[in-house]
């Protein structure tokens, strides 16, 4: 058998094993099958590269162009993931182990490719958060702006997820327009190699921005700035070394922890033998406690029931359990594969010893269990354990050690505090499961548990079919946890990008933040073009350009006809005595909806022409109310232009309504899809 030889891709070689390489053995017949590391390594040549040519090339781009980079580069991926999923099975996992790892990470990047189309502007600066007024006049305000660190991402991942746990980085980094520095887990680094390889030969990835190093990292913690920032995954323990790299420490780097985490479902006290929530919480400890051989950073370590179902939910997990088929993972009827190494079967071996000393094993024995198409000598297998601690209170193993592989341990609770207290007590954690029909123990929960938890989630009869499932982070949504957990917030759409940008506020006048934010700030600079904004293209229209039209005198009789019209006969706009009583109204008032009506009938240009479709509206203020005899006039200005295919574009109009004394009684944001 030829043994692989993992690379490193430095300064744009690829860099092959040598002094300093540590063997890679494989998880199903504990051969050596792999070689990787160099000590060699010029970490600060890599460095220099990510900075001074991916991170320029990255940040010339706007967020669009990285977030149609990320589509691209998801479906290439998508169309070689064969090759991933036909290497993965050495590290054990099975083929529905490699669609988490592998079409989960690829269907991370195509959400962050989705969001920063639509959630942030084609340029190279993101808005963060709505205009802050300084000044009485507004000749003076504040903003803040995120802008892409200039440094490198240094991501360092655990074993379990080769691809998921580089994509899901890697995602967020490229997005915010800074390179990355992936460091793979040794004992699964040959996945990654081969995910790296496949994305590089896209020629997807502008040059420098993706370098990786296979085996050990060297010193280059030591050389970071604060341009750079560190994204962990892996144990507390690690984390802790890691992050107390003087480098860190005094140049405040940024690093995020994603460390390990005593997870929890709760059976809620409504949901006994015999309710379809019973069978959906048995079902979803079996599936977290046996994918990936239960080396999930999400797996439920801690089944928390009420105490006199205890016995039935330690039977029916049983009886599942034992139901598993445990062998080869390139069998198509195992269920569960092995560990990672013979190294992780000791660690899982030795931790669950010690949760022994507090708990009874009530299913799974390490010494006598079944496997299939394999040899139980070599391979690195071990069977689910099922614990049952009678005294989860003055425990500390239960709650504190976490053996990463198939071991979880059932406690009992007597009320929904009791099961709030035990939950808690995994110091913080990635996420806690409630399996419950019943909103008010829900809400108790989510009050007493949210601060331990990066992510609640509850689950029931109303929502069993389309849940996502206990362990599955999910890119929408932030993946972390406060405490033992790392104290880590990755993903989340948007707030993931965050991580990589510096947030600065600005203070300026209006003329100096739409330049920089390149979207239009009311009191900066307007002006008009002679033809009318809506017979000018996408291509044509200015930033700032204003369109301001005549006043229109509002009559009882237009209230009276919009009222009976559209049915909205609400008393403020039809009984003056009524609407005088109303502490808003000075007596009788036009409809808001009446005022955007009118407002779209004075700024429209009628004839066929490039504004294509009215997409909606934004941030709509009533500010002061409009009575029959006041006249409204508006402001028309174009805010921000946003390409969205190559045929249209949205423009984002700012729209103002003022009165007779020119006092703003309406403002909201219009949107339109125009043609180039
Ligand atoms: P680990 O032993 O802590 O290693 C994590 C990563 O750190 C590996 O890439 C490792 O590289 C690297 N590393 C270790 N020492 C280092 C050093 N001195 N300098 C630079 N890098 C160093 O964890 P693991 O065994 O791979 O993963 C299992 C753990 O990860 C579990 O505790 C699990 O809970 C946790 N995990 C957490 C999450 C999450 O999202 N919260 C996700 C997955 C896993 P080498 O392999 O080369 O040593």
């Amino acid at each position: 058998m030829t043994i692989r030889e993992v690379s490193s891709f430095a300064a744009g070689q690829w860099i092959l094993p040598c002094r300093g390489a540590r063997n890679i053995t494989s998880a199903i017949s504990g051969d050596v099958i792999a070689t990787a590391g160099n000590d060699n390594l010029s970490v600060q040549t890599m460095l220099d590269y990510a900075r001074t040519v991916g991170g320029p090339a990255l940040r010339a781009l706007t967020f669009h162009d990285r977030a149609k980079m990320l589509k691209a580069l998801a479906l290439h991926l998508r169309d070689h993931r064969q090759a991933i999923y036909d290497l993965s099975f050495d590290t054990g996992a099975t083929q529905s182990d490699h669609l988490i790892d592998v079409d989960g990470g690829i269907g991370t990047m195509l959400v962050f490719a989705s969001k920063g189309r639509k959630e942030m502007p084609d340029a190279q600066v993101y808005l963060d958060g709505e205009i802050e007024h300084l000044s009485h006049n507004g000749t003076f305000i504040g903003h803040h702006i995120c802008t892409p660190l200039q440094g490198v991402a240094i991501h360092i991942n655990a074993f379990n997820f080769p691809v998921w746990g580089m994509l899901e980085k890697l995602a967020p980094t490229f997005l915010a327009g800074v390179p990355a520095i992936v460091k793979p887990a040794t004992n699964s680094c040959y996945v990654t190699e081969l995910c790296v390889k496949i994305m590089l030969a896209s020629e997807i990835i502008p040059t420098g921005a993706l370098q990786l190093v296979s085996g050990g990292l060297g010193d280059m913690l030591d050389h970071l700035t604060c341009q750079d920032a560190v994204a962990f995954t892996g144990s507390a323990d690690t984390a802790l070394k890691l992050r107390s790299n003087s480098s860190i420490l005094g140049n405040s780097v940024r690093f995020t922890s994603e460390a390990d985490s005593l997870n929890a479902s709760i059976l809620g006290p409504d949901a006994l033998p015999g309710t379809p929530e019973f069978d959906l919480f048995v079902k979803e400890v079996h599936r977290e406690m046996t994918t990936k051989a239960g080396q999930k950073c999400t797996a439920i370590r801690r089944i928390i029931a009420p105490e006199p179902a205890i016995d039935a939910v330690i039977e029916a997990i049983s009886t599942r359990l034992s139901k598993t088929i445990i062998g080869d993972p390139r069998l198509d009827i195992t269920q569960m594969g092995a560990l990672v190494s013979s190294d992780q079967k000791r660690d899982v071996l030795e931790k669950a010893s010690l949760i022994g000393t507090e708990a009874e094993r009530v299913f799974g024995d390490p010494e006598n269990f079944n496997i299939v198409g394999a040899d139980a000598e070599r391979g690195a297998f071990v069977p689910p354990m099922l614990y049952h601690c009678a005294k989860p209170d003055t425990a500390t193993h239960v709650h504190g050690t976490e053996a990463f592989g198939p071991v979880s341990t059932i406690m009992g609770y007597s009320d929904t505090a009791h099961a709030i207290k035990l939950v808690n007590k995994g110091q913080g954690s990635l996420v806690a499961s409630v399996i419950t029909h019943d909103p008010k123990i829900a809400c108790e929960i989510a009050i007493g548990a949210a601060a331990f938890h990066g992510r609640l989630y509850f689950n029931n009869r109303d929502s069993m079919k389309e849940s996502t499932g206990h362990g599955s982070p999910l890119p929408h949504l932030t993946h972390g946890g406060p405490g033992r957990a790392g104290g880590g917030e990755e993903l989340g759409g948007v707030r993931g990008v965050k991580h990589y940008m510096q947030r600065t506020s600005i203070q300026a006048s209006p003329d100096i933040l739409t330049a920089i934010g390149k979207k239009w700030v009311p009191g900066s600079k307007e002006f008009q073009d002679p033809s009318h904004p809506f017979t000018r293209t996408f291509s044509e229209l200015n930033i700032g350009e204003t369109l301001n039209t005549p006043p229109r005198k509002i009559t009882l009789n237009d209230i009276a006809h919009f009222a009976e019209f559209t049915g909205d006969t609400f008393y403020a706009h039809m009984d003056d005595e009524a609407a005088r009583r109303n502490p808003f109204f000075p007596g009788r008032v036009a409809h808001g909806y009446l005022l955007l009506s009118f407002a779209a009938g004075m700024f429209v240009e009628p004839n066929e022409g490039p504004v294509l479709a009215n997409t909606g509206l934004n941030g709509l203020r009533f500010m002061k109310p409009v009575s029959a005899g006041d006249s409204i006039k508006v402001r028309l200005t174009v805010a921000k232009k946003t390409r969205r295919t190559d045929k249209y574009g949205e423009v984002c109009w700012h729209v103002t309504l003022t009165n007779q004394d020119d006092e703003i009684v309406a403002e909201y944001e219009l949107l339109t899809m125009n043609s180039y």
